[in-house]
């Protein structure tokens, strides 16, 4: 029989994109193998749609093969308790169980499984991959320095008796510099939240899983990929084998090329343009967005900035003002974009990041930290202005200032706001310092690094080696753990 694979990503674009990438990725060393991705349906609204980007990838690559599941209905009660959309997520996947096990019974009349890889959102489909008698991965789409402290949390719940929200104190992951609890994500800070009980859940499980596939390379994150396969972030349990595979990058330009900011862009001087994209989430309330473009506009400098509509206050559709046309002229600054014509772009929604990120007239990147457009700008060589919004993007904040030295800080006053100053300052210091520079000249060493992690030979061909390797020996689970220093 046909062997597969089967990949359960979340239907969060950048997620699911990364899923895909990893498919493709995997196909380049074992071509035979057939790809199965499964859909679930989004319990919320997001900006950036799924649909286009599968519809793009069967045409191409004939062995990835998706499969919808069926929509799973929550019950309006959960709906309106809910707190926030990480707690939305577990809940439809939780119900979707089910029928993560029927696909797989309906795969495995034709092909043999070989592994079912998981987003770590996904782990109660861990119990049907044992059920199945194969091995289940977790897929970490962020980097090994977030990947500590979600792998440490037992060990915190342990032995720290207060939720992040009620302490105030650093907390010491290993392999990363501190962290202060409130920069901890949202989704963890109350242990009474149910987005709390599953990552904990998930991350309690993770020694039962058969390895940890994770979108970062080595030479990006060294000190934390050590620390975990040290096995310092899971020191009551063996430590599963890490596989760095990463960095993947999706393209899924759904502009086809061709938006207009790239052709603005073609007539910028070289690397003098500074993009503003906040990720598939990145809303901001009218006041932010005024400041942003008081920043922007003292700042001289020339930009590309994307503008959504501010949230609206429903969960289930915690983006959904981003799919209407932003008003341009209500949310800016009054007279803002006469006064940039020519030396500033306003993008509505959404702009072709990577080709944005790639242009040669592009020099640095305002980002909410999001993992997949941290890799995207090293893979581009652009230096970045960190300035988290939700998810682990506070984390990814202080390792890319403190570890991996490709960012600056954007600074928030204790509301949350960041001010024009501050946004024209941080701007200024990226475009123009002496420190903006050594940023620049940091990220282009990564760039290389990254491009030779993926070439032949690379440490992430060769993590994927053994992880096929693995997949071939058919290795038993549990004997898979116990000299797991690397993989
Ligand atoms: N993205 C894009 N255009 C936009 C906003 C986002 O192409 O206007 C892409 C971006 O290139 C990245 C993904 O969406 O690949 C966002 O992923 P990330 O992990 O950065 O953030 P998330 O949306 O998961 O918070």
């Amino acid at each position: 029989m046909e062997e597969a694979i089967v990949l359960y990503p979340i239907p969060v674009i950048s997620h699911f994109v990364t899923m895909v990438e990893l498919g493709k990725f995997i196909l380049t060393q074992h071509p035979s193998l057939s790809i199965h991705i499964l859909i679930t349906t989004s319990p919320y609204d997001a900006a950036g749609s799924i649909s286009p980007y599968i519809a793009s990838v069967p045409a191409t690559i004939s062995s990835i093969k998706f499969h919808n599941l069926p929509a799973v209905t929550l019950p309006p009660t959960l709906l309106s308790a809910t707190p926030n959309h990480e707690s939305l997520m577990f809940e439809v996947l939780k119900s979707t169980n089910p029928n993560v096990h029927q696909v797989l019974l309906s795969i495995s009349q034709s092909y043999t499984i070989r592994a079912l890889i998981m987003d770590f959102f996904c782990y109660y489909a861990l119990s049907i991959a044992s059920q199945f008698n194969i091995p289940g991965y977790y897929f970490y789409p962020s980097g090994t320095g977030s990947l500590t402290s979600f792998l440490y949390e037992p060990t915190i719940n342990r032995t720290v008796d207060k939720s992040y929200k009620d302490l105030d104190t650093m907390i010491n992951f290993p392999g990363v510099p501190p962290v202060h609890s409130s920069d901890m994500p949202k989704l963890v800070l109350d242990r009474n939240d149910l987005a709390y009980e599953n990552v904990l859940a998930s991350s309690s499980e993770a020694p039962k899983t058969a390895g940890i596939i994770v979108n970062t390379f080595e030479a990006l994150e060294p000190r934390s990929l050590k620390a975990i396969t040290d096995g310092l972030c899971i020191p009551n349990a063996p430590t599963p084998p890490v596989y760095c595979l990463g960095p993947l990058i999706g393209n899924y330009d759904q502009t086809g090329g061709g938006h207009g900011c790239l052709k603005w862009l073609n007539m910028q001087p070289k690397k003098s343009v500074v993009f503003l994209c906040f990720g598939s989430l990145g809303l901001f309330s009218k006041e932010q967005l005024k400041q942003i473009g008081d920043g922007l506009e003292k700042s001289g400098k020339r930009f590309l900035w994307v503008v959504r509509n501010p949230p609206c206050e429903e969960i289930q559709n915690l983006a959904a003002s981003s799919r209407e046309e932003p008003d341009l002229d209500s949310l800016l600054p009054e007279g803002f974009l006469d006064r940039t014509k020519g030396r500033g772009l306003v993008v509505k929604k959404w702009a072709p990041q990577m080709a944005v990120l790639t242009h040669e007239s592009v020099g640095g990147f305002v980002t909410h930290c999001g993992w997949s457009s941290v890799l995207e700008a090293v893979c581009s060589g652009v230096p970045m202005i960190a300035w988290p919004l939700y998810a682990e993007q506070r984390i990814n904040r202080i390792l890319m200032v403190e570890e991996m030295k490709i960012a600056v800080w954007m600074h928030e006053s204790e509301s949350g706001l960041v001010s024009g100053r501050e946004v024209e300052e941080r701007v200024r210091e990226l475009m123009e310092s002496e420190r903006g520079e050594q940023i620049r000249k940091r990220v282009m060493l990564l760039k290389d690094q990254a491009e030779a992690a993926m070439a032949d030979g690379g440490s992430s061909r060769l993590a994927l080696t053994k992880l096929l390797q693995s997949w071939n020996k058919n290795v038993d689970v549990s004997t898979m753990h116990q000299n797991q220093h690397h993989p």
